[in-house]
């Protein structure tokens, strides 16, 4: 496999000829159901007629005008994310670590705005991931992904997953705020309880910081509520959304209230390409699907019978699967066997899934699957578990 590529990832050797719903068709002819989507980005699945009926407009209308100029489709989209949000503005990128810029960058100028400069810091949790940028990095506080690329971006303190008393100690008078994924993605699909994001948002409004939420994964209906923040009734002040967004086409958002973007004046953030013309009409397409009248319940009702039939797995097959946890269709197996031993397993039955840390393989379908793609993943699954302990069983008695 040999390509002029960066040889950054470890890309299994198959490339997809056609796509169709939560199908994807290898050149060589094989079938494969789509249960990585592309890690999350896929909410409508391939080929989704509405978003290439968008695509197709906006490609005769012009492409690219800057943000030098008005572009009413970042405005509609821009209004429409607010209207469905705690937020109140939004500014468009074209990353989910874009987008975790912006978020940080609004966090640190809000009290900069405020005449406190010095009040820059950000309380992470134990498997975040926030991208890959310079800064980012440094938010997700990952060394694998943080050595030898110099001096590390100031700014982030880390403390356990979910410990409200370590964020309590953690806090200084530099601290700006707070930022974790709801969901954590990447970290391996751990849900953070809804009594802690309950109790880190009035820890937050009695010290004066911001509750900053990386939604990049989890948001956009993914968890079968618009934010994955709602399944816990509170709102941040901050937001970053991307993978969903899209539906493939790269955006990136960052939403925040008003208060919490006031340090954000003329001048103080730009990108050239947020919010263009074509992005932001996809953008718009899907959210006409995912904030239709009851699409958001469907979400959450297949998530629910996926997860009925991953835990009869877990039943059934206690030496390979140990958890399933996620929220809506947001799935992590962890696996006793390595993850991925398991990943290419599936993938041997033609169920494509996604690697997430703490040995846990993620299970992101596209949101519009139905009940036939449930089965169909479960029986694919189930044949991937009866050959992986059948082999596990024989090994054990040689
Ligand atoms: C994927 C992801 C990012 C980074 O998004 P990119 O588009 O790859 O820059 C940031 N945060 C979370 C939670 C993610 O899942």
């Amino acid at each position: 496999m040999n390509s002029a590529l960066y040889p950054t990832y470890a890309r299994a050797d198959i490339a997809f000829a056609r796509g169709e719903g939560p199908w994807l068709i290898a050149a060589n002819g094989d079938q494969y159901l789509d249960f990585a989507a592309g890690v999350a980005v896929l909410s409508l699945g391939h080929g989704h007629p509405h978003l290439v009926a968008a695509l197709k407009k906006a490609a005769d209308a012009p492409w690219h005008v800057s943000n030098l100029f008005r572009i009413p489709q970042a405005e509609d989209l821009a209004q429409r994310l607010v209207d469905a949000s705690f937020a109140d503005l939004v500014f468009f990128a074209n990353s989910g670590a874009e987008a975790m810029e912006c978020a940080i960058k609004t966090a640190r100028k809000y009290h900069a705005h405020q005449g406190a400069p010095q009040r820059y810091r950000l309380i992470t949790f134990e498997g975040a991931f926030h991208g890959r940028t310079l800064a980012t990095i440094a938010a997700g506080g990952n060394p694998k992904y943080i050595e030898g690329f110099g001096p590390v971006v100031q700014g982030f303190d880390q403390v356990p997953f979910a410990d409200l008393a370590a964020v309590e100690a953690a806090i200084t008078p530099e601290t700006a705020g707070v930022l974790l994924e709801p969901v954590q993605g990447e970290g391996g699909l751990r849900v953070f309880p809804h009594e802690f994001l309950r109790a880190l948002r009035a820890l937050c409004d009695a010290r004066g910081l911001l509750l900053v939420f990386d939604e990049v994964q989890c948001g956009v209906g993914r968890t079968g509520k618009f934010l994955a923040c709602e399944h816990a009734g509170i709102a941040p002040d901050i937001a970053a959304l991307a993978k969903g967004l899209g539906g493939g086409f790269p955006i990136g958002a960052c939403l925040a209230t008003h208060e919490a973007a006031k340090g954000m004046t003329a001048g103080t953030h730009g990108s050239t390409f947020g919010g263009n013309p074509l992005a932001a009409s996809v953008g718009a397409a899907v959210l006409d699907v995912v904030l239709a009248e009851g699409f958001l319940e469907s979400v959450a009702q297949h998530g629910e019978s996926l997860k009925r039939r991953l835990l009869a797995l877990k039943e059934r097959y206690p030496s390979i699967i140990e958890d399933v946890r996620g929220e809506g269709l947001m799935f992590g197996v962890k696996t006793r066997i390595p993850n991925g031993d398991f990943a290419t397993a599936a993938r041997d039955e033609k169920l494509l899934t996604v690697l997430a840390g703490d040995n846990v393989v993620r299970l992101l379908p596209p949101l519009t699957i139905n009940q036939t793609h449930i089965d169909e993943a479960a029986t694919k699954l189930e044949a991937a578990c009866a050959r992986l302990a059948s082999s596990s069983t024989q090994k054990g008695a040689a």
